[in-house]
């Protein structure tokens, strides 16, 4: 024991004064055999897209490679969730890995040999699917690291836990899903993680890794008001009361929330009213007008705030015009916060991975299901850049013409491998 801590601090030493390799030689090499299986999964799922609780071939695919692995899977969950659990051959704590499988009602019209041809019904329309957010790359990320782990499972210290997760873009309507309905159906009363790392391909530089504490991606809560006036002639206004009138005030007024109301200093947040409708013609005064919009916070304590003073300032408002604002605010996706003891502690790996190629990440508005885990046990979500040279094919996450460039997908597998590995034996 003596001597291998010896061993141990000598190696560190002189690991110290060379550059760190990302992962040690023989995981590394695990990495490298992988590849060529990895780029082959992610072209298939982004040929073969599926929507929201509708992965059937997708979590099939990925059942029966964990199974083959030699894992405890279980599969059905929240809909097509899959769970493969490694037991490590030594003791230790329990890490998870967060992979989303669905895909988005988009068409695609990037030019690849496995584009999506798929077409499909969603909300009765026929549409192309395609895998617009690149949860592709993130599914064959994860099978790539569930092989190298998997191969390394006796000199594994504590148990990994792989997630793949169906909906995380929502599910259709009338139905749960994703990250909170796997939660619910007891994914971590089963077994509790210590931690719980993701990733999203994200259009930065191919092979970038961002990442920051805290805050990291948006609530995304929507709101209804509808305004109660009273209808009467277009040329007449006195003789009833102008919802119009009093909506473009509540437009106003929400504007001022995040810009007077709310400390500018510490967070940003955002209220968007994303359609106003009311009145039919232009000589009449409608009896109501109903407003749609959504609010972006980065921490629980803003959005807790923003909800308060949306319906207050929409109440009140109206009844300065003796009209009436009734305000339904519908919660959405939690903030995505990264734990700052956990996000620290595994800096360096991330460093060893990507070196001068980790960036800080900025603030991001979008929502992510992410945060339902990260909610319960310590957890850290980054960003993977899968953007090509060409600013020509740059294009935003959910965009037909969304391109993943594939020199990202042996850094996603050698970061998620090394999270978990470096996790455990910190522990
Ligand atoms: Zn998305
Ligand atoms: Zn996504």
């Amino acid at each position: 024991m003596l001597l291998l801590g010896a061993a141990t601090l000598l190696l560190t030493q002189v690991v110290a004064v060379q550059a760190q390799p990302a992962l040690p030689d023989a995981v590394q090499n695990r990495v490298d055999s992988v590849m060529p299986q990895v780029v082959e999964w992610r072209r298939d799922f982004h040929q073969h897209p599926e929507l929201g609780n509708r992965e059937f071939r997708t979590s099939g695919i990925i059942a029966e490679h964990l199974e083959a692995l030699g894992m405890e899977v279980k599969t059905g969950i929240a809909h097509t969730g899959v769970v493969g659990i490694l037991r490590g051959g030594q003791p230790g704590p329990v890490v998870a890995l967060r992979a989303d499988m669905d895909a988005l009602p988009v068409e695609e019209q990037v030019d690849l040999p496995f584009a999506s041809q798929v077409r499909t019904q969603y909300n009765g329309q026929d549409v192309g699917v395609m895998h617009a957010c690149g949860h592709d790359n993130h599914m064959a990320i994860l099978m790539g690291a569930a092989s190298v782990l998997a191969g390394m499972k006796d000199e594994l210290t504590g148990t990994v836990m792989f997630i793949f997760q169906p909906a995380e873009e929502g599910a259709p309507a009338g139905e749960e899903g994703g990250a909170e309905l796997m939660l619910a159906e007891g994914i971590f009363a089963d077994l509790r993680p210590d931690a719980v790392f993701g990733l999203h391909v994200w259009p930065i530089p191919a092979g970038v890794i961002a990442v920051r504490e805290g805050g990291t991606m948006a609530s995304s809560d929507s709101f209804t008001i509808r305004v109660q006036g009273q209808q009467t002639h277009g040329a007449a206004p006195w003789a009833g009361i102008d919802p119009i009138v009093v909506a473009s005030q509540i437009v106003m007024g929400l504007q001022t929330i995040p810009s007077r109301q709310l400390n500018a200093t510490t967070t940003p947040s955002i209220v968007t009213v994303g359609a106003i409708n009311g009145g039919l013609r232009s000589n009449i005064i409608p009896d109501s007008v109903e407003m749609i919009g959504t609010l972006r916070t980065f921490d629980a304590e803003t959005r807790t705030q923003i909800h308060e003073r949306v319906t207050r300032t929409a109440e009140q408002i109206a009844a300065s015009a003796g009209a009436t604002a009734e305000v339904d605010i519908s919660l959405g996706y939690p903030v995505t916060a990264n734990d700052p003891g956990l996000t620290r502690a595994m800096q360096p790996t991330l460093q060893r991975v990507v070196g001068d190629r980790l960036i800080e990440s900025p603030l991001i508005t979008g929502a992510e299901d992410f945060s339902y885990y990260a909610n319960e046990v310590p957890g850290m979500f980054f960003f993977l850049g899968i953007a090509a040279d060409d600013p020509d094919m740059v294009y935003p996450n959910h965009s037909p013409y969304f391109y993943a460039d594939e020199r990202a997908l042996p850094v996603g597998v050698q970061a998620m491998t090394a999270l978990a590995l470096d996790f455990l034996s910190s522990q």
